[in-house]
């Protein structure tokens, strides 16, 4: 599988997406033999079927011959492109075996390789079989969670140094009665990767307003509910009709809710035409873990968000490594200059929050002020 393929196609265009994908298989081709079988799967997805005499050294060998093909950039029309690509490999020793099941293995240790950081491989052993059946039974498990009301949501305080609460982030959680709570860390990723996350994020939105009408009717009007959106939801032009139809159901307004995504949603096109009918609705967006992949500050002019919260790797080393606090707070001051608000995340201690404070940030989120909790412990904690 070629490594982050989308990218190419997405900044390049797609005819150059396809001349990267003929050069690849040609490089292939030079790699096997007349006899092996080198299949496209489709996209940017090709399998090779080799028999014979193989071991595993045999098979280290061709692994990095294969990652070797990647060397050199690719030419295509005078642009030099960088491409790699992630292999995961399966090999039996029975003459009946199960092809679908080798392939499936294949498969399995190729979304290894990608999680360790892709341009590598990976064979397919007995710990890969349990994360994959534990996916598996993540991803099944899911499914019915959100139809048995196992999913839920937990708010956590956003606040200012003034001690006021300014919003509430909705964190999902899902209880199962025998594994007790998954943590969203786990299933969020899952659900990604199949249609699960657009019904998972419908039941956090529907969650998020009914938590805001209590909110409301509790007086803490003034405390928006903060949700986070997956780059996949934002990709359907649906979920900006679905919203906007909860809104009016519920009777509630766009400004009573932030809207938190990632970098990499922003950079996403597919997703420019929601948020920007998401926008037009009233919603206000915030950018969550900034610091922390793509970021640029020289992009920094053109995100069209209005809160940036600062990642909690930056908060959690400002007291400890005198570096990271100078860029800490350049960011700050930075972000400030250009009118976006700041959230500092993840502030555990005392000192953190002083140190914040005397960078001139003021609205801060984290374990010092409280852990995320139930909407009843939430309200109970807000009215105090
Ligand atoms: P995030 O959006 O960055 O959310 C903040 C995470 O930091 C939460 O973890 C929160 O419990 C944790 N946190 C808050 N304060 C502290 C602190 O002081 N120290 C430390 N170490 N951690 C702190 P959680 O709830 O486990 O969520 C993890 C991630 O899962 C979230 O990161 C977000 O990316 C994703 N997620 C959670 N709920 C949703 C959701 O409804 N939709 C989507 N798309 N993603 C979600
Ligand atoms: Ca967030
Ligand atoms: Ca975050």
């Amino acid at each position: 599988d070629i490594d982050s393929f989308k990218n190419i196609n997405d900044s390049l265009g797609h005819e150059i997406g396809d001349s990267v994908l003929i050069e690849f298989a040609n490089r292939l081709r030079k790699v096997f033999r007349e006899h092996d079988f080198l299949i496209r799967l489709g996209g940017d997805e090709f399998v090779v079927v080799l028999t014979g005499n193989m071991n595993k050294d045999s098979l280290v060998l061709i692994g990095n011959k294969v990652q070797q093909l990647c060397e050199d950039d690719f030419t295509i029309v005078d642009q030099d492109i960088s491409v790699s690509c992630s292999l995961g490999i399966a090999f039996t020793e029975l003459k009946n075996f199960e092809p679908k099941l080798l392939l499936k293995q294949a498969d399995a240790a190729m979304y290894q390789a990608k999680k360790v950081g892709k341009n590598t491989f990976r064979f397919f052993d007995a710990t890969i079989a349990n994360e994959t059946q534990y996916r598996i039974f993540i991803e099944q498990g899911l499914k019915s969670a959100i139809k048995n009301n196992e999913i839920m949501i937990y708010l956590q305080p956003v606040v200012h140094s003034d001690g006021s609460i300014k919003s509430a982030e909705a964190l999902c959680r899902w209880y199962n009665e025998e594994t007790g709570f998954i943590s969203p860390e786990e299933f969020i990723p899952v659900a990604e990767e199949s249609y699960l996350i657009q019904s998972l994020g419908l039941k956090v939105i529907n969650e998020s307003m009914i938590a805001k009408k209590q909110l409301n009717e509790a007086g803490l009007r003034d405390i928006v509910i903060n949700i986070n959106f997956s780059e996949k939801q934002l990709q359907r032009q649906e979920t900006s009709v679905i919203v906007k139809d909860l809104l009016t159901e519920y009777g509630l307004s766009a400004d009573e809710f932030i809207i938190e995504i990632t970098e990499s949603t922003l950079h996403c096109n597919k997703s420019d035409a929601t948020i920007v009918a998401l926008r037009k609705l009233g919603f206000k967006f915030a950018l969550d873990d900034f610091g922390t992949g793509y970021s640029s500050l020289s992009r920094l002019q053109d995100y069209s968000v209005d809160i940036l919260k600062i990642d909690r790797s930056f908060t959690h080393s400002i007291c400890t490594n005198t570096k990271q606090k100078i860029i800490t707070e350049a960011i700050i001051n930075l972000a400030q200059e250009l009118d976006y608000k700041i959230i500092a995340e993840g502030v555990e201690t005392y000192y953190q929050r002083e140190a914040l404070v005397q960078m001139g940030c003021h609205v801060m989120q984290g374990f010092y002020f409280a852990k995320p909790m139930p909407i009843n412990e939430f309200i109970r904690y807000a009215k105090l």
